[in-house]
């Protein structure tokens, strides 16, 4: 029984809109990143390597987003329902023919490694296994705003995910299911006559739905968590040109900045101010000026690369704060457009993003036009091990 393959199938393919905005929920982000990579993170930290995501056709280039450093196979196209795309998420596995399979839901970020592993020992001895949480709170069934009566609570569970299955097993229960609409697959498995252990959920395996869960969800990754702030400075020099990058916008100006890249001193001392929150060197350390892969480069590209350092250790960055020290140009007419720019490289809310400008009151190399300063102050949050 031991060293069976066991995949995990993570379906992501709702049009779930319920939680705000246009984005489904599944992508939105959640302490930074996007709310599919936890459940990605999830079972690769319990040792599952095998990992399909099932998505909507229309969400292609989200996904790339969310999956981007994970190096799994191509998504598999979910149908009408969320039965219909698990099935479609089974038949994407055929070719890898794992013996078990762990049926998730992307909107569960928090399961953890010793969850898992409780579904996949109960797999050693049962068809099917889910984690579930026996109801305390006491059980009513209502209508029309009345008790109609108390439900007995004893022997009642909410069900979570993974549930996992023998995969040949619940492959035919689900064919067999064609045309029911069942809200999870044990009851899939229940229907084919499989025998479904129930292990012990955990209270912190939460489905993230609402606006109000992505508030509780911030608050639970946030308590793991510890907090660093680093700062960055950079200048650059004023030389002929018709115009500058600040920021990650371009602006018609008298000027343009000198620079071995696009010398944009603003996403420059951001991208230092993230190399410093993690202890990861400086922007010349990643970018040496020396080599000539980065010559003109777009500094979108330093920034996201620092952004990926932060994420690769888990962490999200919680706010930036950036400061043009500047006479000219006038930074006002662009401020909304750098903070949606940064918010954007980070994948992160424009809330969590502020810029600022000031003068030097003419004094100084910045005074004088020379060149201009930027200062970044950075904040993120990195998990506590
Ligand atoms: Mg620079």
């Amino acid at each position: 029984m031991a060293n069976r393959h066991a995949a995990a199938l993570i379906v992501a393919a709702g049009r779930g809109v319920r939680a705000g905005e246009g984005t489904p929920k599944q992508y939105r982000p959640l302490g930074g990143r996007p709310l599919l990579a936890y459940s990605i993170a999830s079972f690769k930290a319990a040792g599952i390597t095998d990992i399909q995501v099932v998505i909507h056709a229309d969400d292609i280039a989200l996904y790339k987003e969310a999956a981007a450093d994970a190096g799994l196979p191509a998504p598999v196209f979910g149908g009408e329902s969320r039965q219909e795309s698990v099935r479609n998420g089974l038949a994407g596995l055929k070719a890898r023919a794992p013996d078990l399979v762990l049926i998730h839901d992307a909107a569960r970020p928090f399961a953890d490694a010793g969850l898992i592993q409780r579904v996949l020992d109960a797999l050693q001895t049962h068809d099917g296994a889910i984690p579930a949480i026996a109801v305390t709170d006491t059980l009513k069934r209502g209508e029309k705003g009345l008790i109609r009566e108390t439900v007995a609570r004893d022997n009642l569970y909410q069900a979570q995910t993974p549930q996992g299955f023998n995969y040949a097993a619940i492959c035919l229960a689900h064919e067999r299911a064609r045309g029911t609409a069942m809200t999870d697959d044990a009851a899939v498995g229940e229907a084919a006559g499989l025998k479904v252990a129930l292990v012990e959920g955990a209270a912190t395996n939460i489905k993230v739905t609402s606006a109000e869960d992505f508030v509780r969800a911030e608050k639970m990754l946030s308590e793991r968590t510890s907090t660093r702030v680093a700062m960055g400075f950079d200048v650059h020099r004023f030389m002929p040109g018709d115009h500058v990058f600040l920021c990650g916008v371009r602006i018609a100006h008298d000027a343009a900045l000198e620079g071995h890249s696009d010398a944009d001193a603003g996403l420059h001392a951001i991208t230092d101010a993230l190399l410093g929150c993690i202890g990861a060197g400086d922007i010349g350390t990643h970018f040496p000026p020396s080599d000539e892969r980065w010559r003109g480069a777009a500094s979108h590209l330093f920034l996201a690369h620092a952004a990926t350092l932060v994420r690769d250790k888990g962490g999200a960055v919680e706010h930036v704060d950036v400061t043009l020290i500047c006479e000219r140009p006038k930074i006002g007419p662009h401020r909304a457009a750098m903070t949606e720019r940064i918010a954007e490289i980070l994948y992160i809310e424009t809330e969590r993003v502020s810029v600022k400008a000031t003068t030097s009151e003419r004094l100084g190399f910045t005074g004088r036009g020379e060149g201009l300063a930027a200062q970044a102050v950075c904040t993120v949050r990195l998990p506590v091990r």
